[in-house]
């Protein structure tokens, strides 16, 4: 009865399958001690300006938040060079991806992304009932040729993760750039940067500049990922006032709450915690690469603080595995890639332990086997 109710496109919806949670794990195998590498989350923690900067706000946190977020917006319009008016703020950028949708979707628009990539993409889609149209990635990295090929007098929107999730690959400024190049005026363009500060190839777009330039282009970045807020929620999305003041019309006025505020302001700050992260993550990424490739695991190479590695077993095999030995990854079958694992890079510690588990996992689990 209740399927009568529901609007189809939302129907065919998958719930968003979450990474498991440390607690829930514990609970289930009554293990302690565990190290979760599965959803991204800067492993070294927030800046601990960002920390006293919420214990000091705390106290006030029965007052309603500030609805403009005018505080954090000059902070980041300072950060950027780029004027207030210009900024929608989120819960996460998550959120930012849902307005889009609420803002400049109708149904039956198409809406394009890549195959595998993150997957709010199709939920936002599906939120106004709008054709997906899912573009396979060549060498596991965006084909934005191709991409530019679907585009057709219905394409509202295309989705690009930059550098993307779940593969960790970039596409370059030359490629962005002839992407855009003659992209007809009704396709708005979302470069979804959530990685952006860990990039380290020096040929990575400066896609602020299209913003500058009045193009149909949405920049979000966000603060769960290096700055290490993910629990707080802030993101946000750049784009010409004349797209922002909508996305800012269909927001909820309270939507980023006072301790993510105030959090997110003192981590801008805070340059030199996200140079100790790059630096780790560009340590440990390296030490993984040893590892992996004396394993013979193949995998690939990545711009972000995760790694795709090619198991050549079922992943929830080897996921249960590990997750047997106290480390918590994401199965590639979730994205399309059944013999693949996603992992988080971690501090040396963490790392190393999931080297040691992932040995031991792939004694338990035969090669060749897909459940
Ligand atoms: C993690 C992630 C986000 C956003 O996360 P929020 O916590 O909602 O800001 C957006 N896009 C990609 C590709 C991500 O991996």
């Amino acid at each position: 009865m209740t399927d009568r109710l529901i609007r189809p496109s939302i129907a065919a919806l998958r719930p968003y399958v979450p990474g498991k949670p440390i607690e829930e794990v514990e609970r289930e195998l009554g293990l302690t001690n565990l190290v979760k590498l599965a959803s991204n989350e800067n492993c070294l923690g927030p800046s601990p300006r960002a920390v006293e900067a919420v214990r000091a706000a705390a106290p006030a946190a029965w007052l309603y938040p500030d609805a403009a977020c005018f505080a954090l917006k000059r902070s980041l319009s300072e950060f950027h060079a780029l004027p207030p008016d210009h900024f929608t703020l989120g819960t996460g950028s998550d959120e930012i991806l849902h307005l889009i949708s609420l803002a400049f979707f109708n149904p039956g628009d198409e809406v394009a992304f890549g195959d595998p990539s993150f997957v709010v993409y199709e939920s936002a889609a599906a939120l106004m009932g709008c054709v997906p149209v899912k573009v396979p990635l060549r060498a596991f990295t965006h084909d934005l040729a191709a991409m530019r090929t679907a585009i057709t007098e219905r394409t509202k929107c295309v989705f690009i993760a930059n550098p993307n999730n779940p593969t960790g690959t970039m596409n370059t400024a030359d490629e962005v750039e002839r992407f855009l190049d003659g992209l007809p005026e009704h396709v708005i363009v979302v470069m979804d940067e959530a990685y952006h500060e860990y990039v380290e190839r020096i040929d990575y777009p400066l896609t602020l500049r299209y913003v500058r330039e009045g193009r149909n282009v949405v920049v979000l970045r966000t603060f769960s990922k290096i700055y290490a807020l993910a629990g707080l929620r802030v993101g946000y999305g750049m784009a010409r006032p004349e797209l922002s003041k909508w996305l800012n019309a269909v927001r909820e006025p309270f939507n980023v709450n006072s301790l993510a505020q105030v959090a997110a302001i003192a981590s801008l700050h805070d340059a030199e915690q996200v140079t100790r992260t790059r630096a780790m993550n560009s340590a440990g990424k390296a030490w993984l690469y040893r590892k992996l490739e004396r394993l013979g695991l193949p995998f690939v190479p990545t711009e972000a603080n995760f790694l795709l590695i090619e198991v050549g077993r079922d992943s929830n095999a080897v996921f249960q595995a590990l997750l047997r030995k106290g480390v918590i990854v994401r199965t590639g079958d979730l994205f399309g890639l059944p013999t693949y694992i996603r992992v988080t890079i971690g501090t040396e510690d963490m790392n190393r332990r999931f080297i040691h588990a992932l040995e031991l996992a792939l004694g338990e689990v035969t090669e060749g086997t897909i459940a």
